[in-house]
């Protein structure tokens, strides 16, 4: 089928180097659309399922993308961001294939996805440089700013793999995974299912997270390894439901990353499903995994609150958040990355690939931990701007750049505050436009409402008027000045 996506996909004008997007849930097609674009030589951008119309044309556009390939219930999501937003494509095909009925309304061609799978002449050979040649874009914020393309080649996401396969993670056709974390993120794409898909294990996958529906999955399906995040940690240990399907003895492991995961919370769920818990931590620059918990430690609570030990193939230095000085065993820094899997740059970004690589190539990644004497990894504290919200980047210059959009707003900051059940949440601080001072906080979420995806919206109670945002004299948002006070409160109560 891949080969046959491939051809089709050719026979459309699509060439080695085209730019193709896919905006869909996790379903079966996923990676016949991703792999059938890759062997053609295109490169893939994944957009979130979640996006507005706004957020995905703007991938797209920034993407170069030409053609999409899309899920029915998001068609309407597509074309939207076609007709209102100026995204440039010549050419849609839908996941199902009755929402592509002919459609007068659109000026481009949507077909379904399904006659791609239809054969025909075998697809072109793509002659690239595996090394060099970029496979996916997805998109992350990075250290600071707005969400940029990240250019992952061939080489790091195979090498992501076989990183991941070499040591820790042992999956094999008696394996079965269960693929609720989104496909379009990094995590989703490289260690469930391209792992999955080279070890021959199967996927089930899931388009959301439903409680019951995932609950279901693992008992009948017989999961053995369970890739999570947190809030699903969360859920794991401590809701009622799950005890409806316990015990799960043919599941081996529970695989927690994209967000920390408190020790308790680990030693809480090991004790609840009786299975090993472990976690990874990386990230989409890193394609992404670049630490995980040994296979041996899962077991034990002594490990909890790890994120592992460095994979093959990299190297790992933890400098000094003041003065740059590289740190020994024990010592708190700045995690700086180098290997196969680290990413070629940034899409289009000189600037910010030159702020992200140091002068010996390593990509400071912004997240501060340290390492111990058993060369085991802890993650304590972010210095990159981005928050997290399930696992989900929000960047706050994407949120303060569409306040600034809003009449009534003159100066915006957003900042990341704990929440218990999503680890994070994006709090802002907003001054009002003279002449608005009716302007409530009611008014900004409701301003954000349509703009943004559902895990990026601030509740009103997370919006506080202020005079004046504390900047420096280049103008810079003192973030840190706003975390301290925001700090100093919860300890206050
Ligand atoms: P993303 O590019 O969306 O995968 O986000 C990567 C960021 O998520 C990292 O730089 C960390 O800040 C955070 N992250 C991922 N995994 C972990 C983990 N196990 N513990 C702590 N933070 C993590």
């Amino acid at each position: 089928m891949i080969k046959s996506v491939a051809a089709g996909l050719a026979a459309r004008g699509l060439g080695q180097g085209d730019v193709i997007g896919i905006l869909s849930p996790n379903c079966i097609e996923y990676p016949i659309a991703l792999h059938g674009a890759l062997l053609l030589g295109c490169k893939v951008t994944t957009l979130n399922s979640l996006y507005t119309p706004f957020e995905v044309a703007r991938q797209l556009k920034d993407a170069g993308a030409t053609q999409l390939i899309v899920a029915g219930p998001l068609l309407e999501t597509a074309k939207l961001a076609i007709t209102n937003e100026g995204a440039n494509l010549t050419r849609m095909y839908t996941l199902d294939a009755a929402a592509a009925v002919a459609d007068d309304s659109s000026a481009i061609a949507i077909e379904p996805f399904s006659v791609l799978l239809a054969g025909g002449a075998p697809p072109p050979a793509a002659i690239f440089d595996p090394a060099t040649h970029v496979a996916v874009i997805p998109y992350s914020s990075g250290t600071s700013g707005m969400p940029k393309g990240v250019e992952l080649t061939h080489r790091n996401v195979l090498a992501n793999v076989l990183q991941a396969k070499a040591e820790h993670v042992q999956l094999s056709t008696e394996d079965t995974l269960v693929g609720v974390l989104p496909f379009f993120h990094i995590y989703g794409l490289t260690v469930i299912l391209n792992i999955a898909l080279a070890s021959g294990s199967t996927v089930v996958t899931l388009p959301k997270f439903e409680p019951e529906l995932f609950l279901r999955v693992l008992k009948q399906h017989h999961v053995t390894v369970a890739h999570v995040a947190p809030p699903l940690v969360g859920f794991l240990a401590k809701h009622p439901a799950v005890e409806k399907v316990l015990p799960l003895p043919r599941l081996r492991e529970l695989f927690s990353g994209a967000a920390p995961l408190g020790s308790e919370l680990e030693a809480e769920v090991r004790a609840r499903l009786k299975c090993g818990v472990r976690q990874g931590y990386g990230m989409t620059e890193t394609a992404p995994a670049t630490h995980v918990v040994p296979v041996a430690s899962m077991h034990a609570n002594d490990a909890s609150g790890s994120v592992g030990t460095l994979l093959p193939g990299m190297e790992c230095k933890i400098v000094s958040t003041e003065n740059g000085a590289v740190l020994g065993v024990d010592q708190r820094g700045e995690l700086c990355l180098k290997g196969p899997n680290v990413m070629k740059g940034y899409l289009n970004r000189p600037d910010a690939n030159a702020e992200s690589f140091d002068a010996d190539g390593f990509y400071r990644t912004g997240d501060v931990g340290y390492v111990d004497s058993k060369g085991m990894y802890y993650v304590v504290d972010r210095v990159k701007e981005l928050i997290k919200v399930k696992g989900y980047q929000v960047p706050p210059a994407e949120l303060e750049a569409v306040l600034l959009g809003c009449d009534a707003i003159a100066d915006a900051a957003v900042i990341g505050v704990q929440c218990p059940k999503s680890g994070e949440q994006p709090k802002a601080y907003v001054v009002r436009q003279v002449g608005h001072e009716s302007f409530s906080e009611v008014d900004v979420a409701a301003f954000l409402h349509d703009k943004v995806a559902e895990y990026k919206r601030i509740v009103p109670e997370l919006v506080e008027f202020v005079k004046a945002v504390p900047k420096s004299a280049a103008g810079k948002i003192l973030r840190k000045e706003l975390r301290a006070m925001e700090e100093a409160r919860s300890a206050a109560k």
